[in-house]
């Protein structure tokens, strides 16, 4: 934290404390004197999965590209995951993955990953973020509406919803508040009714369904490998299923289909359904191993993204991130790293130390580019299936007629394989595989 701030970056504001709140709060924290996070749910010191974020219950792989910026702002992180239980590995030779009608590689890529539930990465990051000395949580505190000037130019405060607030005056005072309150933030209404446009929505229709259970793990469940990835072929299969570790050897099992065609729920149904995948890896862990937990569910519509970057007028002082910009069909693992790139590009722009005045157009810029290409991956992959619906952008198929060559060259080709896992985890573009030096391997 720098000795003395600019007189305007006095209290900064987070609306939210899950992952992109926490995230943004650190950041913050080191470019304004104070920060206080605002969170409608109450808040517990251990890992829980709360009601405004009921995903948090099901697997969540963090990408490589994630687990690098959570690296670089939590020093101490990795290695108090380590010792809590998590499991470290290496992204190429420690993940079986059939995909595409094959067996991935398995070989060391060099690209580090780290395996454990959602809930306990939180609150170790949330118990990181509450140690600052300049960061406050008040949490079953809901914000119901932003405090502007006269003119509502600027953002200059939060109000709390009155009925939960016990304070003199619900009204916070701040010069920089940020929205982190996830798909369903209240951001589009809110501007509307300070006389500002909403963003405009892009929906990619995937009708994904997840169903999760989570199983004792023993030392011998899984011979030559840490993780299991058994994913569909489009467009004839729907199914997929996911086994990642967790703290307290367990295993997580994420079953999922495409397109409505969901996992069933009962006992025999969902080991059935996952028997029969194409390969029945999961199934042969989960056969023998203690359930330790009922069968959790979650309904995933549609892909969401919202063009805060084209809009002409938005209030100074206020800015949206993490899956209230834009949120990703769950099965290719992107919202948790793209809200940790988000907040880095808010801590470059804030490092440069200029004034904060008209800083929000420069945000969303940077925020958009973040997103591009995710939501590349995912809606490239996703519009496999005729039936999604949404914006198809020109080309997909003919990119994917050669993604699916790269598919199968990751089966055979180490090379092809270790620009795939960089792509897929953030670390590089996708144009890079189209690279003549890969082009050419994929190809012949
Ligand atoms: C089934 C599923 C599986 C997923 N799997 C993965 C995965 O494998 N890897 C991955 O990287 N990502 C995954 N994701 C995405 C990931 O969960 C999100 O990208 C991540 O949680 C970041 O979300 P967020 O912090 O922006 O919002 P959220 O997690 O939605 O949190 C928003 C928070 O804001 C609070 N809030 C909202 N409004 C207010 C208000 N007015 N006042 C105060 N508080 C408020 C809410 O209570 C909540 O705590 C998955 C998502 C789903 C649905």
């Amino acid at each position: 934290m720098p000795a003395s701030f600019p007189t305007n970056r006095s209290h900064a504001v987070v609306i939210g404390c899950s992952f992109a709140g926490l995230l943004a709060a650190r950041i913050l924290s080191d470019h304004f004197e104070r920060v206080t996070i605002f969170e409608r749910d109450p808040v517990h010191d251990y890992p829980e999965a709360r009601r405004g974020q009921a995903q948090t219950r099901h697997l969540h792989g963090l990408l490589a590209q994630g687990f690098r910026l959570l690296n670089r702002l939590f020093p101490h992180l990795e290695s108090t995951l380590v010792q809590g239980g998590a499991v470290v590995s290496d992204m190429g030779e420690s993940i079986r993955w059939y995909h595409h009608n094959g067996y991935k590689l398995q070989f060391p890529s060099g690209l580090s990953g780290v395996s454990m539930s959602r809930v306990f990465l939180e609150w170790e990051i949330r118990k990181a973020v509450l140690d600052l000395p300049n960061v406050t949580l008040r949490a079953s505190c809901t914000v119901s509406r932003l405090v502007t000037t006269p003119d509502r130019s600027r953002v200059v405060g939060v109000e709390l919803a009155s009925e939960e607030h016990q304070g003199p005056t619900p009204i916070i005072q701040a010069d920089f508040v940020v929205n982190t309150g996830g798909r369903g933030s209240a951001t589009g209404k809110w501007l509307e009714g300070l006389g500002y446009s909403r963003p405009r929505e892009e929906e990619i229709t995937v009708g994904v369904g997840y169903a999760t259970r989570i199983y004792r793990r023993r030392p011998d469940d899984l011979i030559g490998a840490n993780l299991v990835m058994t994913s569909p072929t489009p467009p004839y299969q729907k199914h997929m299923a996911f086994l990642f570790p967790m703290e307290q050897d367990r295993w997580i099992v994420s079953a999922g289909g495409w397109l409505g065609d969901h996992p069933p729920t009962d006992d025999t149904g969902y080991r059935e359904f996952l028997r029969n995948l194409p390969v029945a890896d999961v199934f042969n862990v989960i056969q023998r191993a203690e359930p330790l937990s009922d069968v959790y569910t979650y309904k995933f519509h549609s892909s969401l993204r919202r063009r805060y970057e084209r809009l002409n007028r938005f209030p100074e002082g206020y800015f949206v991130l993490g899956d209230a910009v834009a949120s990703f069909n769950p099965i290719y693992g992107q919202g948790m790293t793209s809200a940790a790139m988000q907040a880095d590009a808010l801590d470059s722009l804030l490092r440069r130390g200029s004034s904060l005045e008209g800083l929000w157009r420069s945000f969303f810029r940077k925020v958009a580019k973040v997103v591009d290409i995710p939501w590349q991956i995912a809606g490239c992959e996703d519009f496999r299936y005729p039936e999604t619906q949404g914006r198809k952008p020109p080309m997909t198929d003919l990119l994917n007629g050669y993604l699916a060559r790269v598919h199968r060259a990751t089966h055979h080709d180490s090379v092809v394989y270790l620009q795939f896992l960089r792509v897929m985890n953030l670390m590089a573009s996708p144009v890079s595989l189209l690279h003549p030096r890969i082009m050419r391997r994929v190809l012949l």
